[in-house]
């Protein structure tokens, strides 16, 4: 109503003097007044609407902070400082420019088969996480080594998180509440192969040794009648075998995430394992408060990168949709970019930084308007 009174005012105030304008716009660099001063003398009866106090109209604009984002080298343990700069030699093979490992302030507990550190960052402070849990986003890369784009990808995510934290990107204050953990190589030795393999370096699908309820009854009959012995897919001896499950494991119990995200290629779909989106009338409050949160989640990171494919996909025996999603209820998202192909690396991260961006900022615990969504399920945006 005060701008159509504003705009009235003005047109009159040209329509009478035909000289500059009487208005003042003042611009401090974050708000913009438009102050409109009293007029004292008006020839004609014409409504003139006369407003004392100025009308404010608060935009926050973002001011970067000055200076480089990566200003020192880190002091890395042995391990990670020799690993760091077989990244950088992998990184100029792929490619990918640089890798910045050095500046990135890593965690390495357990080590690969054959040697390399498993390593993660962490954004956020976790020292308060068992007694009072933050929203908590767990993403993890390069589970499958020869998926190579994903761990690209894990890269430009903490890339873009330095960012943030450093004030050269906005999101700062929302940024603060959060815990994000990346692991980027989940896998190493499979990824630091001359030809990248699925499996680990004792021939073991990462992805299908969780140690889930159906391990021991169906994982390695599945994988013998239905997977006719295919190496790529092998769950390994017993479930939790592995270094890299183990890893894992750790996160997720140490950080209890509200959401994981593990990227895979190159199926080209978002799957979600986790709370059922039906289960909304649960009596378990938590679960009926996060699966339309979830689900809220789902569809927005589909349509902030132009729409791309939901798909539930089925998990399996000792994967990590069934151990975190299914049996923990966890909503995880397996975000599956369209190819491996090292040179698409610049691509992939401009589709999908606002989906990642919005994931690692949606609360799973904010009580939602859960009518809008329970009406958007019944639309064709649904998981199929
Ligand atoms: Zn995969």
């Amino acid at each position: 109503m005060m701008m159509i009174r504003i705009n009235l005012y003005l047109l009159v105030i040209t329509l009478l003097s035909g000289c500059s304008m009487p208005s003042k716009i003042i611009e401090n660099g974050t708000a913009k007044s438009k102050k409109v001063t009293k007029i004292e003398k008006v020839e004609k009866t014409e409504k003139v609407v006369v407003l004392e106090k100025p009308v404010l109209h608060l935009e926050k604009v973002f001011v970067p902070a000055k200076g480089p984002v990566w200003k020192k080298t880190l002091s890395q343990t042995k391990v990670v400082s020799k690993f760091c700069k077989k990244i950088d030699r992998k990184f100029h093979h792929w490619g990918w420019g640089k890798s910045r490992c050095k500046n990135i302030k890593w965690n390495n507990v357990r080590t690969s088969h054959l040697g390399d550190p498993l390593i993660w960052t962490v954004y956020g402070d976790e020292s308060t996480q068992k007694e009072n849990p933050k929203d908590m986003t767990l993403i993890l890369c390069g589970v499958h080594g020869d998926e190579i784009t994903p761990i690209k990808f894990c890269f430009d995510i903490i890339h873009h998180l330095e960012k943030i934290s450093k004030g050269h990107l906005p999101g700062f204050e929302e940024l603060k509440g959060k815990l994000v953990a990346v692991a980027p190589i989940v896998t190493p030795d499979s990824f630091f192969k001359r030809r990248p393999t699925r499996t680990n370096a004792r021939g073991v699908d990462v992805n299908r040794n969780f140690p889930t309820r159906d391990w021991k009854k169906s994982a390695l009959k599945l994988w013998k009648k239905r997977y006719r012995k295919d190496k790529r897919r092998y769950p390994g001896k017993k479930s939790l075998s592995e270094q890299e499950t183990i890893f894992q494991v750790n996160l997720i119990k140490r950080y209890i995430p509200t959401k994981i995200i593990s990227v895979h290629a190159p199926l080209t779909i978002i799957d979600y394992d986790g709370p059922e989106f039906h289960d909304h009338k649960s009596t378990n409050s938590i679960q009926s408060m996060i699966a339309p949160n979830a689900k809220q989640l789902l569809v927005q990171m589909s349509k902030k990168a132009n729409g791309y494919r939901i798909k539930n996909y089925p998990f399996f025996p000792g994967s990590l949709g069934n151990y975190a999603g299914n049996e923990r209820k966890i909503p995880t998202y397996t975000l599956e970019l369209p190819t491996a192909d090292n040179r698409k690396h610049k691509k992939y991260w401009s589709r999908f930084k606002d989906a990642i961006h919005s994931a690692i900022l949606h609360d799973m615990h904010k009580d939602i308007e859960v009518a809008k969504v329970i009406k958007e399920k019944k639309s064709k945006v649904s998981t199929n």
